[in-house]
């Protein structure tokens, strides 16, 4: 279950990570209300939505002065926000942050996720943060540092000190970001998160580190012990089959693509990226099977998804990067999407790697 960036400041904010002041608003009168207990002249107003890349979309403004503030968040409010992230149908903005603007100096990315492969909490950071870092993580992953935390010894210092080397902090900030990943780790564990992301985590003018942007998913099976997060379930924002499937304890994974193959068999179709979509889809019948520890599996996902998290943690970086035309697209039959990688970040390794 995803979080709205405002929620996810509030645990921020619990767990010591600086963020900057901001209040929610799902009117028109509200956000004036929330500028004016902020304070100043100028703000950021960003639609919270469970989808990133809103910037690129329209969905994230500075604005200057109250009627501009008006202006945006009339025209905001009530609209479906379309991103990279969002999916071709977009999310409805039914309401907005108002945040305090930052004095940014520099934009880096620091994320935290369940390295399965490893049976680890995997950190990954890169000091090329902000709006392009799936494109840097898919073209230069030299430039994205990814560590995991041992669950017994947990998070050390030499590991956060090894991090700020990387990202070319000074002391001070070295420190800063010791004591955010220490706070992002309890809290990764204390929510049962499956997912953290700070990007941008900017440095600002004066040279301190801040939680700009938000963004945390918490394990679905988890849930029924962290009844505060889901009581902050937004169902405006999921998909109304999952929503559907969830009331009937069923966890189902709508998934989109051609399933025209299944009179033929499944799997063998020669379409590229879409075949994956559709072995995954004709093995629904896998709901029944016996697990090895003898209790039957409910889920209609079968083990041969692959889960978020699964494998290089940097895979879930490159998610959201476009085919590029010369490769993965055409590839030939056989050879699978080895060449390329797909939007969905399940296919194989990118070739720099
Ligand atoms: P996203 O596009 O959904 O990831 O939304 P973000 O919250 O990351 O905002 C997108 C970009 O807007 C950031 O990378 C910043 O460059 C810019 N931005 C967001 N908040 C502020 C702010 O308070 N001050 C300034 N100067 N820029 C901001
Ligand atoms: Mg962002």
């Amino acid at each position: 279950m995803n979080l709205h960036e405002y929620q996810a400041k509030i645990l921020f904010s619990e767990y010591g990570i600086p963020v900057p002041e901001g209040k929610p608003a799902h009117s028109v009168k509200d956000a004036l209300g929330a500028a004016a207990e902020l304070g100043g002249s100028s703000w950021v107003v960003k639609a919270q939505v469970h989808a990133g890349a809103r910037g690129k979309a329209g969905g994230v403004r500075l604005v200057n002065g109250k009627d501009e503030l008006e202006d945006y968040v009339k025209n905001l409010l009530g609209t479906v926000l379309v991103t990279q992230q969002s999916g071709a149908e977009g999310k409805p903005v039914n309401c907005v942050l108002v945040s305090a603007l930052s004095d940014i100096a520099d934009e880096l990315y620091l994320g935290m996720l369940v390295d399965r492969s490893k049976r680890r909490i995997a950190v990954m950071a890169s000091a090329a943060g902000g709006v392009d870092i799936e494109e840097v993580a898919a073209t230069e992953p030299e430039k994205i540092f990814t560590f995991a935390v041992d669950p017994v010894m947990g998070l050390q210092q030499y590991q956060c000190r090894a991090l700020a080397i990387s990202l070319g902090l000074n002391g001070s900030q070295g420190k800063q970001l010791a004591e955010i990943l220490s706070g992002l780790y309890r809290l990764f564990v204390d929510k049962d998160l499956s997912l953290v992301e700070i990007n941008p985590l900017v440095i600002t003018r004066d040279g301190d580190l801040e939680a700009l942007d938000a963004k945390v998913s918490v394990d679905d099976n988890a849930l029924y012990r962290q009844a505060v997060l889901e009581s902050w379930r937004d169902p405006s924002q999921e998909d109304a089959r999952e929503n559907r499937a969830k009331v009937y304890d069923l966890n189902y994974v709508a998934l989109d693509g051609d399933i025209a193959c299944m009179v033929n068999g499944a799997g063998h179709g020669d379409h590229g990226h879409h075949k994956t979509a559709r072995r995954r889809t004709c093995q629904f019948p896998g709901r029944g099977r016996r697990r090895d520890d003898g209790t039957r599996c409910r889920s209609l996902q079968t083990d041969h998804v692959r889960c978020q998290g699964e494998g290089d943690p940097g895979q879930y970086l490159r998610r959201h990067c476009t085919l590029r035309p010369d490769r993965g697209r055409h590839h030939q039959r056989g050879q699978g999407n080895r060449a390329g990688y797909s939007r969905s970040g399940a296919a194989g390794r990118h070739p720099c790697r």
